[in-house]
C-alpha cells in the first residue's frame, strides 16, 4: 500500500490541504504534529517540514520509519535566483543542493562528504507527475503570465534577503557547474532522507520572491495572500494522475 506525505514548510501551506482531507487523524512524533487521511482515495500523511535541514531532515526520517510513508512530495516557496525566475512563478526540482554545504579542500566544495554527491535528484516519474500537475493548476489559477520551470534548487540554513547573497550563491554554484533557479531552506535534507532509505521524492516550489533586498517584504506577502492556494491546486491535480 502506497502511503504518500505532502509535505510544507509553513502552516499557511498546509491549510488547504488540510481543509480537503478526508477521514483526518492527528498524529504526534518528534514533536511534530502529522495529519493521517485520504485525498482523491489515496492514503496520506501531511506534515510541516519545520524551517531548516535539520527540523526537515528529522521530519522526514519520522514519516519514513514511524509512519510508514513510501512516497514524499514537497510542497512550498521559494525565493528565485535564476534569471527569468519571477515571483509567481512555479519551478518544479529536478535536483537539489545544499549551498551552505562546504568541506573543502577535503573535498570539492559544494560535495556532501561520505556520499561522494554533489546533488540529490528527484524521482523521475513523480517529478514527470509534478510539471504535469503544476502546468494544469497554473492554467486553472489563470497566473497567465506566470512560467513553470524544471532544474535544480539550492537549499541551505539561510534566508536569503540580499541582492549580492544571492548573485553570490548563483556564481559559486554556476562555478562548481550548477545552474540554480532557486533557494529554500528544507528540500536537499529531505531529498537526501529520501536517498539513504530508498523513498521516491518529488518537490515543487513557488517563488515568494526574488531572494533580494526586497524578499523580506514580498516573501510574507505572498505566504499570506497565495501560497495556499498555489499548493492546494497542484496536489488536487497531482492525486488526480496518481
Ligand atoms: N519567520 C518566517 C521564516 C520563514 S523562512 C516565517 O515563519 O514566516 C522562509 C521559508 O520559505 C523557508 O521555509 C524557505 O524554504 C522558504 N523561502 C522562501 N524564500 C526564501 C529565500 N529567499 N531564502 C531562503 N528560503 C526561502
Amino acid at each position: 500500500m502506497t502511503v504518500t506525505a505532502i509535505l510544507s514548510a509553513l502552516a499557511e501551506e498546509q491549510q488547504g490541504l488540510l481543509e480537503q482531507l478526508n477521514k483526518p487523524q492527528s498524529v504526534r512524533h518528534g514533536g511534530r504534529d502529522f495529519w493521517l487521511g485520504e485525498l482523491n482515495g489515496h492514503r496520506v500523511v501531511l506534515g510541516l517540514s519545520r524551517i531548516g535541514k535539520v527540523a526537515a531532515a528529522t521530519t522526514a526520517t519520522t514519516l519514513i520509519t514511524r509512519l510508514g510513508v513510501n512516497r514524499i512530495v514537497f510542497t512550498g516557496v521559494a525565493g528565485g535566483v535564476g534569471a527569468g525566475v519571477s515571483v509567481g512563478d512555479v519551478v518544479v526540482a529536478a535536483e537539489f543542493v545544499q549551498h551552505d554545504m562546504d568541506a573543502s579542500p577535503i573535498f570539492p566544495r559544494f560535495e556532501v562528504p561520505l556520499y561522494g554527491k554533489t546533488c540529490f535528484a528527484c524521482d523521475p516519474a513523480l517529478t514527470e507527475m509534478l510539471l504535469d500537475a503544476s502546468r494544469t493548476a497554473l492554467a486553472e489559477t489563470e497566473q497567465g503570465q506566470a512560467r513553470l520551470h524544471r532544474g535544480l534548487i539550492a537549499s541551505g540554513d539561510r534566508f536569503v534577503s540580499a541582492a549580492d547573497e544571492s548573485r553570490g550563491i548563483q556564481r559559486a554554484l554556476r562555478e562548481a557547474g550548477l545552474d540554480v533557479l532557486a533557494v529554500e531552506m528544507e528540500g536537499a535534507a529531505v531529498a537526501q532522507v529520501c536517498f539513504d532509505f530508498g523513498v521516491p521524492f518529488a518537490a515543487v516550489r513557488t517563488i515568494s520572491d526574488r531572494a533580494d533586498d526586497q524578499a523580506h517584504v514580498d516573501f510574507p506577502k505572498f505566504v499570506a495572500e497565495v501560497a495556499s492556494g498555489y499548493a492546494q491546486s497542484i496536489m488536487t491535480n497531482l492525486f488526480r494522475l496518481l
